[in-house]
């Protein structure tokens, strides 16, 4: 049976990719267009374990409540707050999304991949503390981040974060912001949650097999499907295709010919986190606190330390910690970033490389640092540590995309785009940040771009389930604080398991 094909199987969407990302699109087409016959395919045996795996990213509910990065200092040291707002507006909508799920019974329960842990921001310096503080006052006349705290007083921060600062020595002006809004996300639990949901409306989920081809044929796009454990090969036809491959989404584009993405050019990141499981540490440290970067050093590289929940298990984690592997995919092939050098993108391999030393130099820096100089980095955080604590463990890879922008080689990846090709037909997400916390956001923004003659239609449904920040009809920040609050309620994110209890011991 091996490389023969069976016949054309027809679909009105085929979503390639099983990551958090083809899930939420396919479970929005799903309240949108019941009817409608809906493929996702995914490569691997189970959905959500590349990227959207729980240990492959830091599990950050990205709300903008504490990240330096959301916020730059203009030149005058007042701060720019508007990402941090939209990014809060759009984990908003995630949020509200979820509770509807959940409310409706199609996931669940919501403790299994979400749960309430404070965020704080950490100045250090004069010039952290001063970031902070602006941050602090710009964004706390916004009701989304209205609760948030701020304090320089060591006394009082040992009582919000007894592992940093129980003992600290005096090493100079410090401070931190603490919301009790932010979350932990288990964001590989939730794409399982929803390709269930997706399962269970009739959907067609099928794990083990890859995509290998994306040809236009007669008006609609055929997509050749191998599957992996037999090397049957299928055929697809379908009118709309989005392909959420993460890593892989770049190759396939190149593969398929795709004319926007000819001169765009990748470069793979793969991280790395220190761990621990030790109760007692865990135990004096209830919180996702984030530092500011190192001169120079790109916003990826954003130091933290965060409490993770995963499979049951409490954890402490610290990074990221930038390496180098040639794959695109943690399960990639060795040979993915030659494959993806083409004469369409040398010019823009080249410029990169030019134009951007002071993130190579920081990634040199990073792939050359030794175990003690990771543990130092971690001493910033947590001033007594036992090396025999924690260990090493690799994140997710990050694929940078590479394209020229006004003139210069430009690394995209950093933010997410979305590029469509053949008139909407086929659309694709590119770049990881700050990726999967905003997925309804950006499916809601993929859908607009596909499917500008159906939003009309579908938009007073959308408002109800998932009212996004990237529309024109921006929501209302009193309303949407609203809506989130009975969202987090539905989540468990509130009362009893949640944001009112004391502060930890
Ligand atoms: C180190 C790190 C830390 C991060 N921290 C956070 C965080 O704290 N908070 C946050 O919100 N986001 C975070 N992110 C970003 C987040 O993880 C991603 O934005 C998100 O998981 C991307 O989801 P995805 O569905 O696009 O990709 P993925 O989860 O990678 O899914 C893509 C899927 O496509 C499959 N695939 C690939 N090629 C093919 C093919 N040809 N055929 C079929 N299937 C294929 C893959 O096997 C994979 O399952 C982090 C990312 C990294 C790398």
């Amino acid at each position: 049976m091996k490389g023969a094909t069976v016949e054309i199987e027809e679909f009105d969407a085929v979503l390639v990719g099983g990551g958090v990302m083809s899930a939420t699109l396919a479970t929005l087409l799903g309240e949108l267009e019941p009817g409608w016959r809906i493929a996702v395919v995914e490569r691997l045996d189970e959905a959500g374990l590349e990227s959207s795996g729980a240990w492959n990213n830091a599990g950050t509910g990205h709300a903008g409540l504490c990240e330096f990065n959301y916020t730059p200092r203009r030149a005058d040291g007042s701060v720019d707050v508007s990402r941090a707002v939209e990014i809060g507006a759009q984990f908003a909508a995630s949020q509200v999304f979820w509770a509807h799920l959940v409310s409706t019974g199609r996931i669940g329960p919501p403790q299994d991949f979400i749960r309430p842990v404070p965020h704080l921001g950490f100045g250090r310096g004069p010039d952290g503390v001063a970031h902070l503080r602006a941050r602090w006052e710009a964004l706390r006349g916004h009701p989304l981040f209205a609760d948030t705290e701020f304090s320089d007083d060591r006394a009082v921060l040992a009582t919000w974060l007894p592992l940093m600062f129980g003992d600290r020595p005096d090493d100079g002006p410090v401070a931190v912001t603490r919301s009790r809004q932010g979350t932990d996300v288990d964001f590989g639990v939730l794409t399982r949650q929803l390709l269930a949901a997706v399962r269970s409306r009739g959907g067609d989920v099928r794990l083990g097999h890859e995509v290998t081809a994306l040809d236009r044929v007669d008006g609609a796009w055929s997509v050749g499907v191998r599957e992996q454990a037999t090397g049957v090969e299928h055929r697809l036809r379908t009118p709309y295709v989005f392909v959420g491959a993460g890593g892989g989404t770049l190759p396939l584009l190149q593969k398929a010919r795709v004319p926007e993405v000819r001169r765009y050019g990748a470069f793979p990141i793969s991280g790395r986190f220190l761990r621990t499981a030790n109760p007692d540490l865990v135990a004096a440290h209830r919180g996702k606190v984030y530092g500011h970067a190192a001169p120079g050093a790109p916003s990826i590289s954003v130091p933290h330390l965060d409490h993770r929940t995963v499979d049951g298990r409490e954890y402490l984690l610290f990074g990221p910690f930038a390496a180098f592997s040639p794959r695109f995919l943690r399960t990639g092939r060795r040979t993915d970033l030659l494959r993806a050098v083409r004469p369409g993108n040398l010019p823009v391999l080249a410029a990169s490389a030019r134009d951007n030393r002071s993130l190579m130099a920081y990634l040199v820096r990073q792939i050359a640092q030794t175990p003690r100089g990771r543990l130092d980095a971690l001493r910033t955080f947590v001033p007594h540590l036992q090396a025999d604590d924690w260990e090493l463990v690799p994140a997710g890879q990050r694929v940078q995309v590479l394209k020229m922008s006004g003139g210069r080689g430009a690394m995209v990846g950093f933010g997410t785009e979305v590029v469509t090709s053949a008139g909407g037909s086929l659309a694709a997400l590119l770049g990881a940040s700050p990726g999967a916390s905003t997925a309804a956001a950006t499916m809601v923004d993929v859908l607009a771009a596909g499917f500008p003659d159906r939003m009309a239609q579908w938009a007073p449904r959308l408002e109800e389930i998932a009212p996004s920040a990237a529309r024109a009809e921006r929501p209302d920040p009193a309303e949407l604080l609203a809506r989130a609050r009975a969202a987090r309620r539905v989540l468990g994110l509130d009362g009893a398991t949640g944001d009112r209890r004391e502060d930890p011991a």
